[in-house]
């Protein structure tokens, strides 16, 4: 019998339900137990692939190239699964598939209603994924904040679930804010509204999350378990913390493991959390401290790099050192006379990917500058076209080279749209997305990385390297390390010059876990430390 757990929030959005239910996830796991997660969003986009990575923070491309949520990064970090595009869906795509439905008639005449019809849409589509994956447990985040206009049928849904699926094979999680005062006193009444109104809709949750700035007092714990009816056990604190990854040992030391499995009746197995408990105490002792510069489009809003950021800290586990990122609006570089203080204290550059032409010159000046200083580069996608273009222009001599995404009338469109994009019109779910195959030369820094011919990496873009101009590039010095397996598109280029300069057309950072950093991650790293000791060496 396939378990159901039900993850929601209330009184703020961005109160961390995500890295909670990866949490909740991973304290599973490490019982041995088979999960999946899904994510619902309450919003009217088909996909998360068409919203501003600055407003909803980064997209996440699953392997079969959904364009989805970034909590999916956070389940597969904290899981060590992959999912796929099952484990993310929106009151948009519910609507399109039940108006579709309306369409061809397969209602038969009868009226078509929020209840059953999206209600049954919603149930269906998380029994499926319960029934495809042939979990143990499936768990549901459901997105917004309880309260809010859009959240209600997902809410109905779920009580209808609990009903048909039997309480007892049913948890409720609750995450909620303790607000602290100024002058330092936790209060606890605006959970209780939010527990109120998750009761109104017919959901008494079974455990509560409190996120909190300060350690909850045992005051506070009696009341909500109280007013709210929840027993104090139950009552779960979730401290604030810039360490993510030690949330499931939070959790795991509150009891909240064990509880749940009681709960669920699940059998209770001994939680095995020694690798993950290694993992962090490697991050909070490094050895090593590197700093990276991302030169990027939108470096206020963090989230927008959000498994970039994750992927770098890998790399860092893997080298036994904490990264540090230097955060540079690539805009500012194109106009900034002084280089030399922006990259003084790096030890790496790494341009991530991107749309439009806002911001490239200055990436490409990093680009440059990594390629003449012998700094160690990452280039992710558009960072790899970036520095395809520096090369064309700067050593192959190409003038006015360019990507034709950002100048349609370059004379020298080193970066050109894809073939099959061409006759494409519709901008939703048209790149080209998810795993391909890429096979690797040898004795390059890739080979040396993967040390496998072959290898599987997630896309997400339009534009590619313009095979007409390989010949010139690859005779400048631009070495051509991992093509497609027809040898028709170019997935990675290197600076066959150079210590360690290396642009992916992929996307590994959806691939990085925290227990399996990803080669090319980990290389980098490395590259940067070493950059970093020969630095240090030349001022001593
Ligand atoms: N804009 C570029 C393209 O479509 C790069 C995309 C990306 O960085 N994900 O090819």
């Amino acid at each position: 019998m396939t378990k159901y757990i039900f993850v929601t929030g209330g009184v703020i959005s961005g109160i961390g339900k995500g890295i909670t239910t990866a949490s909740l996830g991973r304290l599973l796991i490490n019982r041995g137990f088979k999960v999946i997660v899904v994510k619902i969003d309450p919003y009217l986009n088909s996909d998360a692939g068409t919203m501003n990575p600055f407003q909803h923070g980064e997209v996440f491309v699953t392997r079969d190239g959904a364009e989805t949520d970034l909590d999916l990064g956070n389940y597969e970090r904290f899981l060590g699964i992959d999912l796929n595009q099952y484990s993310n869906f929106t009151t948009g795509s519910v609507y399109n598939t039940v108006i579709a439905k309306e369409r061809r008639g397969d209602y038969l005449g009868g009226t078509v209603q929020l209840i059953p019809h999206i209600t049954d849409e919603i149930k269906e589509r998380i029994y499926q994924l319960g029934r495809d994956s042939d979990a143990e447990v499936v768990i549901t985040e459901i997105g917004g904040t309880i309260g809010d206009f859009e959240t209600p049928p997902f809410v109905e849904a779920i009580r209808q679930m609990a009903v048909e699926m039997g309480r007892e094979n049913t948890l409720f999680i609750h995450v909620s804010l303790i607000y602290t005062l100024p002058n330092g006193e936790s209060k606890s009444k605006p959970t209780q509204h939010s527990i109120r109104t998750l009761q109104e809709y017919g959901i008494q949750p079974d455990l509560l999350i409190c996120r909190t700035s300060q350690p909850m007092g045992e005051g506070i714990r009696q009341k909500i378990s109280l007013l709210c009816g929840l027993q104090e056990e139950y009552i779960v604190e979730g401290l604030d913390t810039d360490r993510v990854d030690e949330i499931p040992l939070n959790f795991e030391r509150q009891g909240m493991g064990r509880l749940v499995i009681k709960r669920l009746g699940l059998e209770e197995r001994p939680p095995n959390d020694v690798e993950w408990a290694k993992m962090v105490d490697k991050l909070k002792h490094p050895q090593h401290r590197t700093q990276i510069a991302i030169v990027g489009k939108y470096v206020q809003g963090s989230d927008t790099y959000l498994s970039v950021k994750e992927a770098l800290k890998h790399g860092g586990i893997a080298n036994d050192s904490a990264v540090d990122v230097k955060w540079i609006e690539s805009d500012m570089l194109a106009d900034d006379p002084n280089l030399d203080e922006q990259f003084g204290e790096v030890d790496g550059i790494l341009v991530p990917g991107g749309f439009g032409y806002r911001g490239i010159e200055g990436m490409i000046i990093a680009s440059r500058y990594a390629r003449e200083q012998k700094i160690p580069y990452f280039g992710l996608c558009l960072g790899m076209q970036c520095m395809v273009i520096d090369v064309a222009r700067h050593i192959a001599n190409l003038r006015g080279a360019n990507s034709s995404e950002f100048d349609e009338k370059t004379p020298h469109p080193v970066i050109d749209l894809m073939r099959d994009q061409r006759k494409k019109t519709e901008l939703g779910g048209t790149m080209r997305l998810g795993l391909y195959p890429c096979v690797l030369k040898e004795n390059t820094k890739s080979y040396e990385a993967y040390q496998q011919p072959i290898i599987l990496e997630r896309h997400r873009h339009r534009y590619e390297l313009n095979n007409c101009y390989r010949e010139a590039l690859e005779s400048e010095g631009l070495c051509f390390s991992g093509v497609s397996p027809d040898e028709s598109l170019v997935e990675i280029t290197e600076v066959a010059n150079h210590p360690w300069m290396v642009g992916s057309q992929f996307h590994p950072e959806f691939q990085s876990k925290p227990l399996e950093p990803h080669p090319l991650f980990r290389d980098f790293i490395r590259a940067a430390l070493h950059y970093q000791q020969q630095r240090r060496k030349s001022v001593d």
